[in-house]
């Protein structure tokens, strides 16, 4: 059984670049599960998959299934998102994207079926640990692992780095696009409050590395 991490938290709360740099640092398999959900939602977008047409809801599980079981690659950084050969990476995170993403994130089926890839894949990865990200993976992909953080940071904070990530100048805006998803979002998880035995961790007046040192101090040994 590899050691796994459970990362919570919303966009801009530090999330992907903690996960991304804890496991550089232990070499363990990063597992970003909103860039799953996003493949969902490109892939549904490109073929018009009505969420609410079990058959075609139900092949295009599958293909997203296929792709996210072939993508155990500990250790390697950035990431590449694969589907079916295809280097997804940029396609997965255009506004268009984010903005549609909800759409199938919502539904029950969709939320089973990548949670039980993401299930698989961590126990049968070749890494000796997974960081698993997201925003409901400290409740219900992953409530047993070994060490469950949540990460939080004010709405300014979040908004700034957000921002600097995206080469984006109007803060304002890119503010009002995070509380419209964190809105859409929060009605089917919510990813602000820890739960009992999650370690919440505040950001805003950290740096990456302290981020990154704190959890790796809170690593059962
Ligand atoms: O983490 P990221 O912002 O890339 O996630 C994209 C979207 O995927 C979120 O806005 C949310 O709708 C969905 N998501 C989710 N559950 C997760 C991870 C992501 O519903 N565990």
């Amino acid at each position: 059984e590899p050691m796994i991490i459970a990362l919570d938290g919303p966009a801009g709360s530090g999330k992907s670049s903690t996960a991304t740099g804890l496991a550089r640092r232990l070499g363990w398999l990063h597992l970003d599960t909103g860039a799953w959900y996003r493949v969902t939602a490109l892939l549904g977008g490109r073929e018009d998959v009505d969420p609410a047409d079990a058959v075609a809801l139900g092949r295009l599980l599958d293909r997203v299934d296929r792709a996210l079981a072939a993508s155990d690659w500990p250790g390697e950084e950035p990431r590449r998102v694969l589907v079916d050969g295809e280097d997804v990476t940029a396609a997965i995170r255009t506004p268009e994207v984010s903005a549609s993403v909800s759409r199938y994130s919502r539904v029950p089926t969709v939320r089973e079926r990548l949670n039980a890839g993401f299930r698989r894949l961590a126990a049968r990865t070749r890494a000796p640990g997974v960081v698993a990200e997201g925003r409901d993976i400290t409740t219900v992909t992953f409530p047993d692992a070994s060490l469950r953080v949540l990460l939080t940071a004010t709405p300014q904070a979040r908004a700034r780095r957000r921002a600097a990530q995206l080469g984006e100048t109007d803060v304002a805006g890119i503010a009002r696009d995070i509380a419209e998803r964190d809105r859409r979002d929060l009605a089917v998880v919510d990813f602000l409050t820890p739960a009992a035995g999650v370690v919440s961790l505040d950001t805003s007046e950290l740096t990456l590395g302290q981020v990154i040192d704190r959890i790796v101090d809170l690593l059962p040994v």
